[in-house]
């Protein structure tokens, strides 16, 4: 019986997958263990890499996508192939430091936890905006989820079996991981670390595509847009009986009917700007719904081993 599954996305990660193998290697020499790599529709080698790996190793296997599905999808593939007793996925680029595994497997077979996680304590090297809009995007998020989802975690973490099996058993299409991890519960323990930077290659994320990330998993985990946009209505609505009410007084008052055009050309500009806004917020969940209700599978295996 296999004891760890290590799970490992990798999208062009050619020159680093055999840097992390002989890492890992160095690492966990004295449990059993199995090592899948999912090649996530790369376009370099990386698949010739991790073939040759598979070919001397038999601990070594491997998931190939028919073209590029994510991150996520790469780590749910490797979740339903993986059969250790824990499992555990990291990235390929060394940005997890895999000398923490010793200490995770432990508080998760020893202490009584379910999930042993991790979390970058600093941001160092990150640009400064990017690390402000990462923190305001968490506090926002846990505080419209309710859901205790960590600042700065990544997706390092050795989980039990169990809990394995409960991630698994979710099977929205819009798979959040972050608020996935949350959601199920069980007891985790963060290690936390000082930022690492990539060995080698590039972050596939840019500043745009994380921004449509955080609004995805907002989407995902909270209703709280949709409360949103009905309070605002409901508040421009008072508004605007108020507003009446002001305007019969004074015309009442006054008599004079033909002040005030510019002012009522904001509001008309205004309430449309609104209005556009909260039928955008419904008009995602919308989307969101119509993705949902196709239930594509989360990913095509082109091969495996
Ligand atoms: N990755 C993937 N599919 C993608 C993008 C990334 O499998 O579409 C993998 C990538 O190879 C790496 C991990 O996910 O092992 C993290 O990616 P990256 O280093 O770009 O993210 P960051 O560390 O900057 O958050
Ligand atoms: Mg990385």
């Amino acid at each position: 019986m296999t004891e760890i599954s290590f799970i490992i996305p990798c999208y062009n990660e050619q020159e680093n997958i055999p840097v992390f193998y002989e890492k890992l290697l160095k690492e966990v020499s004295e449990i059993d263990f199995e090592l899948i790599f999912v090649d996530d529709g790369s376009e370099d080698n990386t698949l010739a890499v991790i073939k040759r790996l598979a070919a001397a190793d038999e601990r070594v296997k491997y998931l190939s996508f028919s073209r590029n599905f994510g991150k996520e999808a790469a780590m749910i593939a490797g979740f339903e192939k993986s059969t250790g007793n824990y499992v555990v996925s990291a990235d390929a680029d060394l940005q997890d430091p895999l000398n923490l595994i010793h200490d995770m497997y432990k508080a998760v077979k020893e202490d009584g936890y379910d999930c042993a996680g991790t979390r970058r304590v600093t941001r160092k090297n990150e640009a400064p905006l990017r690390s402000f809009f990462a923190r305001q995007f968490y506090k926002i998020i846990r505080a419209s989820s309710g859901m205790n989802i960590v600042d700065g975690a990544r997706d390092y973490r050795l989980m039990s079996r169990p809990m394995v099996n409960a991630i698994l058993s979710l099977t929205e299409r819009n798979r959040f991981s972050k608020g996935i991890f949350a959601w199920v519960g069980f007891k985790t323990k963060y290690f936390e670390f000082e930022n690492i930077n990539r060995t080698a290659g590039e972050t596939k994320w840019s500043f745009w595509a994380l921004l449509v990330y955080a609004l995805d998993g907002l989407i995902a985990f909270s209703a709280m847009p949709l409360y949103f946009i009905s309070i605002l209505g409901l508040f421009f609505f008072f508004l605007s009986i108020l507003f009446i009410i002001f305007i019969i007084i004074r015309t009442l008052v006054y008599g004079d009917v033909m002040r005030g055009w510019p002012s009522l050309a904001c509001i008309i500009l205004f309430m449309g700007g609104i209005q556009l806004l909260c039928t955008g917020i419904l008009g995602q969940y919308a989307a969101k719904i119509y993705n949902e209700t196709k239930k594509r599978p989360l990913y095509i295996i082109k091969e495996s081993k």
